[in-house]
This record gives structure tokens, C-alpha cells and sequence, in this order.
């Protein structure tokens, strides 16, 4: 049989086909260059499995797109502390240029605005780097994301060199509060080069589903930045990746996403698959007109959106029934499915409100899939208070979900 979802992709792109609307980034030459009709969406899951209709190899410059992953490094080399004592976490509800820095501190609002990006920049990496050596460590991260070596577009980068007024203004500024403590035409040349970086939408894709994978490249299995950066990551790219239209975005399509002004748009679903979209035409937000059409059609079709309510689950303490009788007996709960906070609580609860009275009780994980620190604290706990009480807990786990002290 053939998959369905190469079909989807191509009606899906098919449906979008036709908007013209929209116009080329024009601030960089280069850029107002390209080929307007180009058009192509790829998913990745966390398995490593792509699925791609239309220019899916195309290859474009990363621009923006480039902002989240190079914080991902910077707060995987620097550490948390030292990034966000210079850039916040804040939505800004500004243009991605926007010459604007906090009142107080003098800090850039977020990682996603280019005063956020340029300051972040300088961070990747350790502090004793030189210029062109912190570019390679950028360029490095962004290849094992990508999962192949990525290049740098020295065309594009000459063209946005030549007219980076604005972007040298933010670098100045920030000079002058300290925030930027190197010369700032080297740290905006950096930048550049970063944004420069050739991609295809499958490159992209990828990219996100690492993010969507806890860090981990699902082809190579590199984990690239660790899992409480890429949460930090994820979560910015919810609030501010969008530009000024991060709010829309939210309650329209719930993807934590990033634009970039050459066209692509990428989504990471935690969990779930990296979505990346190519299409140069840009609303005047800098956003892809028909990117923005497609993420909505995915989110809607496919209930992607993060705040979407999962079904119920089942309930995942499947039975508690009693086995055996008379001084053999024993209470049995018979656990399933991944378990979360959530479904520990309702363990707890039908222990606690059942009260069993055998001596021996076991708890049956074989049909549990996953169950998360919380929940393995919770559960490890239940198991203690029971012993505590007199019982005789054995935990049948086949699988060791649990870890191997509670088997013990
Ligand atoms: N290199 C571009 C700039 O800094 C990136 C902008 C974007 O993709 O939004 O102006």
C-alpha cells in the first residue's frame, strides 16, 4: 500500500497553489531575487521517517529560522544563566528589527527579534573564540541538526553585508549598554553569516524534529542540545516566534514555530514531528503567505495545535481485582498506557480508596508504555506507604518502565 500522506501533502500544497499574494523581501538584493513560485512542505517524525511534496529540495537561506537553534547553543555552550542575564524571554509584539531594548537593563526583549539573535550569537560558544571560529561552532550546530553539512550562501551574505544599516544600528546600541562587549561589525557579521546558511525544506524539517524530539537528531541520533534547553527553545519559539503575529499564531495554528524572511516556516510539535513549509512570499509581518495557509491547514486537519485537549485517555489502571484467596490472596492492579501525572494521581486514588486488605499486593505494569519521573516518584511512593502498612508489594515490569531499584 502506499502512504497517504505524501496524497495529503500534495493536496494540501495544491490548495494553496495559487495565492500569489504577498510580496519578496526586498531590504537584501539577493533576496528579492528568488523565484516566487517555489513552493514545498516536508514533515519529519521523530523516528527520522520524511514525507515531502513539491521544491522539497530547493535550497533557500535560513535567515530567521537560524534564531532558535543558535539559542539552543548558546544556552547548551554558555549555560542559562549567563544567556538570559543578556537576552529575555519576553514577547516583544514588535517587528523582528525593531530598535527597542528593555527599559531597565538595557536587555533585548527575546532570542527572536535581531537584537535578541545578534546578542545571542556572541554567546555560542565559549568566550575565548574567535570570530570566524564562533561562525564554525554555528555552523556545526546547525549541520547536526540538520543532520548533514550545512553551507553559507556568500552571495547572500555579501548583499545583506551591504545594507545591514539597521542591523549595525541594533549592534551598536547594544554596545553601548554593554550587552554586546565585542567590536559590532564583527558580531553582525557573525550574525549574517548565520542567516546565510543554504537549507532545503527537508534540511528544516529535520532541523524541527529534532527540536520535537527532546534534542536528539532522529537520523544520527546526535543529541545536539540537551532536553531542558530544547524545552526552553520550544517554548520561545510558542511566544515569540512569529514576529508581531506571535499572539495569531498561538490560538490559530498552536505550533511553537519560526519564520525566516527567504521563505520557510517551521513548526515543532513536541513529541509528535517537525513541519517545515517554503514558500518567498512574504506578508507584511515577514511571514510566508502561503506558509502561514498551509501550517493552518495541518494544525486544523491533523489537531496539532499543543493546547488541544487530548482525548481521554484510557484509564490506566485497567482492573483491580483480587487473585487467590484465603491467606495466598493477593489485590492486584493491573496498570496501562503512558503514565503522567494524571493517571498516577488515579492510581493513588483507587489504592488509597479501595484499601486493600490481602497482604500481597502487586501492581501489573505490563501493558504500561512510558511513565514519567512524576509519575514513577508518585507511583514508587505508593508502593513505600503500602510496605510502611504491612503489605508485600511486588511489581510485575517486564519492560522496566519502572527503573531498576523498585524490581528489586
Ligand atoms: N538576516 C535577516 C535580518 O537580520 C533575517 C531576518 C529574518 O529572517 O526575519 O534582517
Amino acid at each position: 500500500m502506499k502512504s497517504i500522506i505524501p496524497d495529503y501533502l500534495d493536496e494540501a500544497l495544491a490548495r494553496v497553489a495559487s495565492d500569489a499574494s504577498g510580496q519578496l523581501a526586498d531590504y537584501i538584493p539577493e533576496l528579492a531575487a528568488a523565484d516566487p513560485t517555489r513552493l514545498a512542505a516536508v514533515f519529519a517524525t521523530t523516528d527520522g521517517r520524511l514525507y515531502g511534496a513539491g521544491d522539497v529540495d530547493t535550497e533557500f537561506t535560513i535567515q530567521s529560522i537560524s534564531k532558535p537553534f543558535a539559542y539552543a547553543m548558546a544556552l547548551d555552550d554558555a549555560g542559562f544563566e549567563a544567556v538570559l542575564a543578556k537576552v529575555g524571554v519576553e514577547p516583544s509584539g514588535e517587528a523582528f528589527n525593531q530598535i527597542s531594548l528593555e527599559r531597565d537593563t538595557g536587555r533585548p526583549l527575546n532570542p527572536m527579534i535581531n537584537a535578541g539573535a545578534i546578542t545571542v550569537h556572541s554567546l555560542v560558544g565559549s568566550m575565548q573564540l574567535t570570530a570566524a571560529d564562533r561562525v564554525a561552532r554555528v555552523i556545526d550546530g546547525l549541520s547536526a541538526f540538520a543532520g548533514r553539512p550545512l553551507g553559507v550562501d556568500e552571495a547572500m551574505c555579501a548583499s545583506e553585508m551591504e545594507n545591514a544599516h539597521r542591523n549595525l544600528a541594533i549592534a551598536h546600541m547594544l554596545r553601548s549598554h554593554g550587552v554586546l562587549t565585542e567590536d559590532p561589525t564583527v558580531v553582525v557579521d557573525g550574525y549574517i553569516r548565520q542567516c546565510s546558511v543554504r537549507v532545503t525544506t527537508r534540511d528544516l524539517a529535520m532541523m524541527a524534529a529534532t527540536l520535537a524530539n527532546h534534542g536528539v537528531n532522529p537520523v544520527t541520533g546526535d543529541q545536539v542540545v540537551g532536553e531542558r534547553v530544547v524545552r526552553q527553545v520550544l517554548s520561545v519559539m510558542a511566544t515569540c516566534g512569529m514576529y508581531d503575529t506571535a499572539g495569531d499564531w498561538a490560538t490559530q495554528v498552536g505550533i511553537p514555530a519560526k519564520s525566516g524572511v527567504a521563505g520557510g516556516l517551521i513548526g515543532a510539535l513536541p513529541g509528535q514531528v517537525g513541519i517545515a513549509t517554503f514558500s518567498p512570499r512574504l506578508d507584511a509581518h515577514g511571514n510566508s503567505v502561503r506558509g502561514i495557509s498551509l501550517f493552518e491547514q495541518f494544525s486544523s486537519d491533523m489537531g496539532l495545535h499543543v493546547m488541544e485537549v487530548p482525548a481521554t485517555t484510557r484509564t490506566v489502571v485497567r482492573a483491580n481485582r483480587t487473585r487467590g484467596s484465603g491467606a495466598g490472596a493477593a489485590r492486584v492492579f493491573e496498570l496501562q498506557g503512558g503514565i503522567r501525572f494524571a493517571g498516577a494521581e488515579r492510581i493513588v486514588r483507587e489504592v488509597v480508596d479501595s484499601a486493600p486488605s490481602e497482604t500481597r499486593v502487586v501492581f501489573d505494569l505490563t501493558l504500561v508504555s512510558s511513565i514519567d519521573d512524576v509519575a514513577r516518584r508518585m507511583l514508587r511512593e505508593v508502593v513505600y506507604r503500602l510496605r510502611l502498612d504491612g503489605h508485600h508489594v511486588e511489581i510485575a515490569d517486564p519492560d522496566s518502565v519502572m527503573g531498576a531499584r523498585v524490581r528489586a
